[in-house]
């Protein structure tokens, strides 16, 4: 089935602006928008650039929250500044660190709702896993976020300030007169927390577009990855709008198993998503996808499974991150045996694709992938609820 027009999500977005005569947070606005909201504040047109540079670099540099602390700017444009912005992040109301060092916060956004943001150092790198939505609208059987009720959009301010918090709790930000540290803790960042990124596309383009800006949080467009559960219409403008790199919910390889374990199949199956999928990498100018599948024990992890998806995928540049299943309570499936994964992966790598297993991170404190869920969300699905979607008796 193909369809073209996104489909419209029942989900609250807040507005990017405080009402009147509130302040505006500066955190996550574009260029453009800054530069506006400067003039509309009393800035000089011709000085709002030069003021939006000064203003970044402190903010995103240096990591200050205060205008007072804005050295290279006048005492009256510090104050003009103070009484038309705020430089605001979201409240971290917890963190739980794992004993493979793993980091998870709990953090609570406007309205009093709650996402999860994940840090996972490892040897060369250390990789942020945000959230786009409160929740997700989506219903993948085997994910845990997608019990979860209750569903708002993230605004881009909130997108950015999760990189910003965990910055702010790995003590990253630069020192004046330090010698420069070139290391960075946050070196790559992955749209795998909790959401689906492409059903909130324009807050995600725009906060990786601070990300990303060389005067912004300046991470390579390469450092960033985007993972998806296919929506078809948004992917040719991921590609155009931010550039990133991509990677794909797959999880099997027959319509059939598909529409169960990611319903949106339903919408645009396997035969339509890879079609999307083959422009990517041009459009992108990026080399390859990635196609994640999640190993569920005696659902998608036979070794026609591992053959039939090798003939999917052929003729796009990918690599295959096995996820062995994660469990939460009350999932209706079981992670596949180790051997199983071997041997499945083994099949994809004599076929020529990189085949890594993602190993497990922060499973003891609920850190793993697809088990995010704030727990003081409310609005909880029944395990029958569950069972119903995922097509099982009972
Ligand atoms: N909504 C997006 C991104 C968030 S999920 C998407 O679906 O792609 C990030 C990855 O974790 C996805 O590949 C998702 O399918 C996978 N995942 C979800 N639940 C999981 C679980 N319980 N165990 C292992 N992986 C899971
Ligand atoms: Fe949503 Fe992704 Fe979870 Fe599916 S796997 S319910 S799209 S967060």
């Amino acid at each position: 089935m193909t369809a073209t027009a996104p489909i419209t999500q029942d989900v609250l977005t807040l507005p990017r602006k405080l009402p009147e005569g509130g302040r505006i947070n500066i955190v996550g606005l574009t260029r453009d928008q800054l530069r506006d909201a400067l003039i509309a504040a009393g800035t000089p047109d011709r000085q709002a650039k030069m003021r939006l540079g000064q203003i970044w670099q402190w903010v995103y540099h240096w990591g200050i929250r205060d205008f007072a602390a804005m050295t290279n700017l006048s005492k009256d444009y510090r104050a003009l500044l103070d009484s038309h912005f705020t430089i605001d992040l979201p409240e971290v109301v917890d963190r739980q660190i794992s004993a493979d060092g793993t980091r998870k916060y709990l953090v609570r956004i406007a309205g009093g709702h709650e996402v999860e943001t994940v840090y996972i150092p490892e040897e060369n790198r250390g990789t942020l896993c945000i959230s786009s939505q409160v929740g997700c609208t989506l219903t993948c059987s085997f994910c845990h976020t997608g019990t979860q009720k209750l569903v708002r959009n993230l605004t881009a301010g909130e997108i950015v300030g999760q990189v910003m918090l965990a910055r702010d709790d790995l003590g990253e930000w630069p020192r004046p007169g330090e010698p420069k540290d070139e290391t960075r803790l946050v070196s790559n960042v992955v749209l795998m927390g909790m959401g689906e990124p492409l059903y909130n596309f324009e807050n995600v383009r725009d906060a990786m577009k601070v990300v990303m800006d060389h005067e912004g949080l300046t991470l390579s467009r390469r450092r960033i990855t985007l993972s998806t559960s296919g929506i078809v219409p948004e992917i040719a403008r991921t590609a155009e709008e931010i550039g990133c790199l991509l990677a794909v919910s797959f999880h099997a390889t027959t319509d059939e198993v598909r529409d169960k374990l990611v319903p949106v199949n339903k919408k645009w199956n396997i035969e339509t998503l890879l079609n999307a999928l083959r422009d990517y990498p041009r459009l992108s100018n990026s080399e390859r996808i990635t196609f994640e599948y999640v190993m569920l024990k005696g659902v998608n992890d036979s070794d026609a499974d591992a053959r039939r998806l090798v003939k999917l995928i052929a003729g796009i540049p990918a690599k295959i991150n096995l996820i062995p299943f994660n469990e939460w309570p009350g999932a209706p499936y079981q992670r596949s045996d180790w051997d199983r994964i071997e041997a499945f992966a083994d099949i994809i790598y004599k076929a020529g694709y990189a085949s890594p297993i993602r190993t497990p991170r922060g499973e003891d404190i609920m850190a793993a992938c697809g088990q995010l869920k704030s727990a003081t969300e409310r609005a909880r699905k029944s395990r029958a609820e569950i069972a119903a979607e995922a097509g099982i008796a009972g």
